[in-house]
């Protein structure tokens, strides 16, 4: 970033500061979240102690995308000709690290926004996140925070007023939430969340639809566990079509979608075809009306699928290329699952076997600091060995060769994990095993410390 004299924007005095005015994701792939997050060339004036955004005209550009924005802050009133002096340079700086036949068109158009707020979401559209999707996430946030810190007898009337605003977009971040609670051991939230997902099902317009389908998805699992362990795939279609034949609601076409996606194939479409053929005229028109909605349904989920891996893949390739891996795993770590893991070994493996040395290296790095940051702090694993030891010697000989981790920190953890066994937060099988867990961390470490610290070499020495 090139340091620059610029004038304090309050008391116009000339200060030297970072300043950066090309942001291009070809050259830094952290450009993109720099804008995103809005925290960019933040000052901070040593004469009159101003803390804030220098305004600056910016150029913006990703070539995957084949996206060139400029942002010039109105209150600088430029003049077109001096916006376009300031542009000029940046582009054909652009253009320099491109390889030529990368030099496309859209270069010579850029595109001007009026705001910070508009750059920002002509960056989300191009990942196909539109202005109304921020706009409602922004609304759902709202209103979330709002149940999190109303009365217990305000929800039902808050979730009621704002019946419009609670969607599946809704359901799922209150799900997400719950889970995030219960991995923090966060159990008051998690209840809260809980208390909330009950009654905005129950209270809510998309709440009674989220609720149909979770009725017709037990109806049908109950009615595939009837066809016994192993079902042919013949009475598998026949089933979930005389299911759907008996009512083919919304609901129900959204419990198979979820339940039945991999058998939603030719051959069901097929036997679905013959079964409208064979029904009586009154019932046609219904099920040609539900196969049209299915197949909608069905690519609406294989296209958010799709989205998705696009996502991971290209978060993939941005925390692969960060100079330090390991913090951009860690800030990455909350949204790093299963689906996650399994799609990057996937590209290791696919790396490896065309022989892309350059590129296995990048992703083993990130496959280290992704197993790294997901496995369990040391303290955890000596408890969690603790907990499965076999009697009090192995417990001892486990103590004495961590001795390290036995800090007060340590007991006290143990001494939480007790509290909450009575307090029924943990499995109450748990509750002997750590209580005489607890008296045993507790002496261990009560006669460390009564141990002078010279005692520890004799010991050696006799042994
Ligand atoms: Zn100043």
């Amino acid at each position: 970033m090139p340091s620059m004299q610029i004038l304090c924007p309050q008391c116009k005095q000339p200060i030297v500061a970072d300043i950066q005015q090309l942001f291009d994701v070809g050259q830094d792939p952290a450009a993109k979240q720099h804008i995103l997050s809005g925290l960019f060339n933040i000052i901070q004036c040593p004469q009159c102690g101003y803390q804030g955004p220098y305004p600056t005209p910016i150029v913006y550009h990703d070539p995957d995308k084949e996206l060139l924005l400029v942002f010039v802050p109105p209150e600088l009133g430029l003049s077109q000709h001096e916006q376009e002096k300031f542009v000029g340079p940046l582009v054909q700086q652009i253009m320099r690290h491109l390889p030529p036949k990368k030099r496309k068109a859209y270069l010579l158009h850029p595109q001007q926004v009026l705001t910070l707020r508009s750059l920002q979401e002509r960056i989300l559209e191009a990942d196909g996140i539109t202005k109304e999707m921020l706009e409602a996430e922004e609304r759902r946030v709202k209103l979330l925070q709002r149940l999190l810190t109303a009365a217990e007898d305000q929800l039902v009337d808050l979730l009621r007023e704002h019946d419009a605003t609670v969607d599946v977009g809704f359901f799922r971040a209150v799900s997400q939430l719950i889970d995030a609670a219960r991995t923090g051991n966060d159990e008051v939230s998690a209840q809260r969340l809980e208390k909330i997902l009950e009654l905005a099902l129950e209270h809510t317009t998309a709440g009674q639809e989220q609720r149909a389908v979770i009725d017709a998805l037990q109806d049908l699992e109950k009615r595939l566990t009837a066809l016994g362990p192993r079902p042919t795939p013949g009475d598998l279609y026949e089933t979930l079509i005389t299911w759907l034949a008996e009512d083919p609601s919304e609901p129900r076409l959204q419990a198979l979608v979820a339940l039945a996606m991999p058998l939603l194939n030719y051959t069901f479409y097929q036997r679905l075809t013959e079964r409208i053929a064979q029904s009586p005229p009154e019932q046609k028109a219904a099920l040609e009306r539900a196969r049209d909605r299915l197949l909608e349904l069905s690519q609406q989920v294989e296209k958010a699928f799709q989205q998705a891996v696009h996502a991971m893949r290209e978060a993939i390739e941005r925390l692969s290329r960060a100079q330090d891996v390991r913090k951009a795993v860690q800030e990455a770590l909350p949204w790093i699952d299963e689906d996650f893991v399994s799609l990057l070994a996937e590209e290791l493996d696919k790396a490896r076997r065309r022989g892309d040395d350059a590129r296995a290296q990048r992703l083993q790095r990130l496959w280290d600091a992704v197993q790294e940051a997901l496995a369990p702090p040391p303290e955890v694993q000596l408890l969690e060995r603790l907990l499965a030891a076999q009697d009090r010697a192995e417990r001892q000989r486990l103590l004495e060769a961590h001795a390290d981790l036995v800090t007060p920190q340590f007991v006290q953890t143990v001494t939480q994990l007790v509290a909450q066994a009575e307090q029924g937060a943990l499995p109450a099988e748990l509750r002997p095993a750590l209580q005489t867990l607890y008296n045993e961390v507790v002496r261990f470490s009560m006669l460390r410390n009564l141990k002078p610290a010279a005692d520890t070499p004799s010991q050696e020495k006799g042994a």
